[in-house]
């Protein structure tokens, strides 16, 4: 039980994460200071990077295991959990090596957990229920089963926080067809474009840019990809060929995608079969959506609207369309169109229902994450990236977004003209909201305050 002091130390530790101005560092970035509420038996780190191509989260937990286990000792004690886990993949033996020793020599109350390799182990729902066999509740969070998810990464920030430092800099990983594919340690702010030049220089000729991981990823065109900033949440850019397996995905029109589903769709239940969410008894069918979706073309409105409700569960992975369906056909896309209706109609999922037990065939039908590189089409690239070179830079000019995560943006707190230091607060949190801090990531003076701030180097 925890000490009136204990309390003192914890709300300490949260303080100096919200002041540092911490957010989840892949997803959505949900502001880390306000996840870390309720009760928390367990905190369970998120070493999985489950995104082929990805090595970000690997470099952190190789070259920065002591500060990751040490933030995490921080934080259980915080929070007051009885356990803490960071669970990697059996694969990453470096990784496990790197962990271990830190763990050994700061006799830290930590343990590891080894998953198979597959995707994907780094979703929330998916590494709670490896790390405790508890499922989360259909539309519930980690906190309904006691455990809090944090990305090493998010700690490694963490262990930065309570030294005092800002999150000014990004970790991420600059993969596909560049000259030479590495992670980069960059101040936010840094364009899409300076990071290629780490990576052996922006390549000629036609391209798409993926920001994130070849599955979760967002596409980008070129043009738009030299000019888009690193944020807090950005873990990654991929540079692949304009006819690559999926910049064709993206490029078929919804009217398409939805003739094709109503065609084509053979009813052979893979995607839900293989569908992580289903295998954890989560009511999630996405084949009976791609059936309800063409009859809602035959028949008007002649649908069963829980199924369709359904695709609120989903967590848009997209092993149902990039490594189970036959036919090519795109029912993570369809979900995601679905959950933006429902997210405009305010129709929520209640919590827990339809609960199912999990399948018992959920080991054998776990996607091994080479395989699933192979279906999307990018296994040239799997190997060429390797997590022990580091790439940093600082550019002249660096544009801060406000919105950088879940919640209400920072207010800034900087004129044009005035001159940062680095790790300087430009943009507070709105009180009482779910929102983070913002600090200047290189010294020099602001260029624009706007809905994005704009600083520039002197001299
Ligand atoms: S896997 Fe493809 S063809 Fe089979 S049911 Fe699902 S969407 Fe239809
Ligand atoms: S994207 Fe497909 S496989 Fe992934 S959770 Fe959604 S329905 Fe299931």
């Amino acid at each position: 039980m925890n000490t009136p002091a204990d309390e003192k130390k914890g709300l300490d530790v949260i303080a100096a994460i919200q002041r540092a101005g911490v957010v989840g560092c892949g997803g959505a970035g949900f502001p880390t200071h306000a996840k870390l509420k309720g009760e928390i038996h367990h905190l369970i780190l998120n070493g999985a990077e489950c995104e082929p191509l990805l090595r970000t989260d690997r470099y952190l937990m190789i070259h920065h295991a002591a500060q990751i286990v040490s933030a995490a000792t921080a934080v259980k004690q915080a929070v007051g959990a009885q356990k803490c886990t960071i669970a990697l993949k059996g694969s990453y033996q470096e990784e496990t090596a790197a962990l271990e020793r830190a763990i050994r020599e700061q006799d830290a109350p930590v343990s590891i957990h080894k998953m198979r390799s597959f995707y994907p182990a780094g979703d929330e729902q998916v590494i709670v229920a490896e790390v405790t066999q508890q499922v989360i509740p259909p539309a519930g969070i980690p906190l309904d089963v006691g455990c809090v998810v944090s990305n090493v990464g998010t700690m490694y920030n963490v262990s930065l926080a309570l030294e005092g430092k800002p999150v000014t800099h990004k970790y991420l990983t600059v993969s596909g067809m560049v000259k030479k594919p590495t992670v980069v340690c960059v101040p936010l702010g840094t364009s899409f474009a300076q990071c290629l030049e780490l990576a052996g220089g922006i390549p000629e000729g036609d391209w798409i840019a993926i920001a994130g991981g070849p599955m979760m990823g967002r596409r980008l065109t070129r043009e738009l990809a030299l000019e888009s900033p690193v944020i807090k949440t950005t873990s990654g850019i991929l540079i692949l060929p304009p006819d690559s397996l999926l910049a064709r995905k993206e490029q078929i029109t919804l009217l398409h995608m939805y003739q094709r589903a109503r065609s084509a769709c053979i009813q052979c239940r893979r995607c839900t079969d293989l569908c992580p969410r289903h295998l954890l008894g989560h009511p999630l069918e996405p084949h009976r959506i791609m059936r309800q979706m063409a009859t809602l073309a035959l028949e008007g409105n002649a649908v069963d609207s829980r199924i369709l409700k359904s695709a609120a569960l989903c967590c848009e992975c997209g092993i149902c369309e990039t490594f189970a369906c036959p036919m090519q056909l795109q029912p993570r896309r369809v979900n995601a169109m679905l959950k933006q209706e429902l997210a405009k109609e305010k129709v929520r999922w209640n919590k827990g229902e339809g609960q199912r037990e999990p399948s018992p065939w959920r080991e054998g039908r776990k996607a091994p994450t080479k395989r699933v590189a192979a279906r999307v089409g990018v296994l040239e690239y799997y190997d060429r990236c390797g997590t022990s070179g580091l790439e940093e830079g600082t550019p002249a000019q660096v544009t801060l977004p406000l919105q950088q995560h879940i919640g209400a943006p920072p207010v800034a707190v900087v004129k044009e003209g005035e001159r940062v230091s680095a790790g300087q607060l430009i943009a507070a949190a709105p009180e009482g909201a779910l929102s983070a801090n913002l600090h200047a990531s290189i010294e020099g003076v602001i260029v624009s305050v706007g809905n994005a701030i704009v600083i520039r180097k002197e001299g």
